[in-house]
């Protein structure tokens, strides 16, 4: 596999899981199907969608940039055989524990500081009723720093052995359909039974009250830090 096929395929599963999140935006935002699986009782704004879609696309833009982009120079870093898959599990899993503890400090910090979260975090809260996409609503700053977290899970995995292309695009791909399912206001039946798993509950109680469940994917930092919120 070549240089070119590796970015081309970062691109194409962000891409793919985004049209994804495009669909069941549409899907919940337009027609009853979900209405029974609901968590807020709240109706979104009219126009919701549109009034999102620039900050959308620019956020949706730096992302595939970056991913892309950063695929392609860590190439010569990149193991692109179907290696064991337990080594792709492991490099998935390990790479979400370190991308979760860091956005868990970032995003806390987020809350602690005043300024950031007036003039920064903000914006993601405008959203207290979420809809899928949303998750790609946040500050073009707070978009990047968010992004450190999966840097720092694969350069330390690089330190052992050699990034599996698979890993990555798994991991790229998960990620986003937790992201996107976590902000869908749904509690669907599969999804609220994974142990571990942060499920939409956990970041819409978030964004309805503004305190604690901090963490993105696993429940298990606000456990440890005592930050999960209490009704
Ligand atoms: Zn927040
Ligand atoms: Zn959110």
């Amino acid at each position: 596999m070549t240089r070119e096929w590796v970015a081309l395929g970062t691109v194409l599963v962000l891409v793919g899981s985004n049209l994804f999140g495009l669909i069941y935006s549409m899907l919940v935002l337009k027609t009853n199907i979900f209405k029974a699986f609901r968590i807020q009782s709240k109706s979104y704004q009219d126009a919701i969608f549109r009034k999102r879609m620039p900050l959308f696309l620019f956020n949706f833009i730096i992302l595939l940039f970056v991913a892309g982009a950063g695929s392609y120079l860590i190439y010569d870093s990149i193991d692109t055989s179907l290696t064991s898959l337990w080594i792709i599990g492991l490099q998935v899993l390990f790479a979400f524990v370190v991308d979760d503890a860091w956005f868990y400090f970032f995003h806390r910090w987020l809350h602690e500081n005043k300024f950031m979260l007036r003039h920064i975090h903000s914006i993601h809260h405008r959203a207290t009723t979420p809809f899928p996409l949303e998750y790609l609503y946040a500050h073009p700053l707070e978009w990047m720093l968010g992004m450190i977290g999966v840097g720092i899970g694969f350069a330390l995995i690089l330190i052992v052995m050699p990034i599996n292309v698979y890993a990555l695009w798994a991991f790229g791909l998960l990620r986003n359909l937790h992201e996107i399912h976590i902000h869908s206001d749904l509690q669907l039946p599969f999804f609220s039974n994974v142990p571990f798993l942060s499920k939409t509950k956990h970041h819409d109680d978030h964004h309805s009250k503004l305190e604690g469940n901090y963490a993105s994917t696993f429940n298990w930092m606000d456990r440890i830090f005592k930050t999960t919120f209490k009704k």
